[in-house]
């Protein structure tokens, strides 16, 4: 519904971002049946935790045995995860601003992170990292939102296999649901519900497997401080019960469980398809674009997701004028602010918007 004078708007920011077309009507129908009103205790929320779940683990291809916890955002399962998974080493692959974060959250929670780091805009050449041998926990950003750098699955399997003995935990924030990982290689892994997802924020979903968990449970025998309501075993406590340690924003997994019903739908194949039918007309836009080009040079390293294009400090120029047209993007990040634009390419985005996006930025 579009109220009268004001100008329509898609939103092809990077999180929050254009929300997922039928959330609209399942915030109708959440008002009309009282779920912000309902007892995160009762049958009817624990009806919904339940098919939340087992949504999220036929689209994603997550097993039966893992465990799915509901947090308040990816940062805060960034956390949870070094305090629940690490008792002093983790190593983190830092290419942007987002893989940087999850290794300083390691040294605010007092552990000894350490890190391989290449520049913005480049992927690891994961032939030649060496990770020591000490090493509790791999954090690997599967998809860096502030440089458009997506690492390639067939690396993470490759890590996997060469370091066993130790828990490999994958942020899939701005790629999920696209990503197709494979969970019998990583052990733990976690998204927030801005963004790919088209949901309003406030919602972090972190999927961990028995492997994670037990590691949970030695370092909280062993005194570690692993949290307190929000540690793995507290967080798995109430989810066997269907249920979250805290009061939780049930209308947000209300909002989850419909939009999950919505994209098991439509098929998580043609979702892929789709995602990378529009990112290939958006790369192909700017390979071919005089002045403007994508910011990740090497083809294999290239988001499909969040699509950054370094536009020669033309960004202020650009958002204004496909904000004429009620098209927003996002500015770069941190330091690229005024050099690049990034373009959002979830399944919320149409591939005609797309095509009309780009029109606009032609003009
Ligand atoms: C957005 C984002 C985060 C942080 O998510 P929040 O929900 O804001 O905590 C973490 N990692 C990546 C890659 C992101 O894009």
């Amino acid at each position: 519904m579009t109220k009268k004078g004001v100008m329509h708007k898609i939103y092809f920011t990077c999180g929050p971002s254009q929300l997922y077309p039928t959330v609209q009507k399942h915030i109708y129908e959440a008002l009309a049946h009282d779920i912000p009103s309902i007892s995160h205790r009762g049958a009817k929320f624990q009806e919904i935790f339940q098919k939340t779940v087992v949504n999220l683990k036929r689209l994603l291809a997550v097993p039966k045995q893992h465990h799915i916890f509901f947090l308040s955002s990816s940062l805060e399962s960034m956390e949870r995860i070094i305090e629940n998974c690490v008792e002093t080493y983790s190593f983190h692959f830092v290419n942007g601003s987002f893989s940087k974060k999850f290794y300083e959250i390691a040294i605010d929670v007092k552990r000894k992170p350490e890190k391989v780091k290449v520049e913005e805009g480049e992927g690891f050449d994961f032939s030649n990292v060496r990770i020591p041998k000490k090493t509790e926990l791999i954090a690997i950003t599967h998809n860096e939102t502030s440089t458009g750098v997506s690492v390639p699955l067939q690396d993470i399997s490759t890590l996997s296999q060469a370091y066993p003995e130790m828990l490999i935990a994958v942020d899939t924030v701005s790629s999920a649901p696209y990503v197709n990982l494979d969970f019998s290689q990583v052990d733990i892994a976690f998204f927030s519900v801005q963004k790919g997802f088209g949901l309003p924020a406030g919602m972090g979903v972190l999927i961990v497997n028995e492997r994670a968990m037990d590691k949970a449970r030695f370092l909280k025998k062993r005194g570690v401080n692993v949290g307190s309501y929000h540690s793995f075993s507290s967080l798995l406590e109430k989810a066997e019960n269907y249920q979250t340690p805290e009061t939780p924003n049930v209308l947000e997994m209300y909002l989850l469980q419909k939009v999950t019903d919505d994209l098991l739908k439509k098929a998580i194949t043609t979702i892929r398809k789709e995602t990378e039918k529009k990112a290939k007309l958006i790369y192909d836009f700017f390979d071919q674009h005089p002045r403007y080009k994508p910011f990740v040079k090497e083809k294999k390293f290239r988001s499909k997701t969040t699509l950054v294009i370094d536009v020669k400090g033309d960004t202020k120029k650009i958002l204004v004028k496909l904000a004429e047209k009620g098209f927003i993007v996002s500015s770069g990040y941190g330091k690229f602010k005024e050099e690049h634009i990034r373009i959002a390419n979830f399944p919320s985005h149409k591939i005609q918007d797309i095509k009309q996006l780009l029109k606009r930025v032609e003009t």
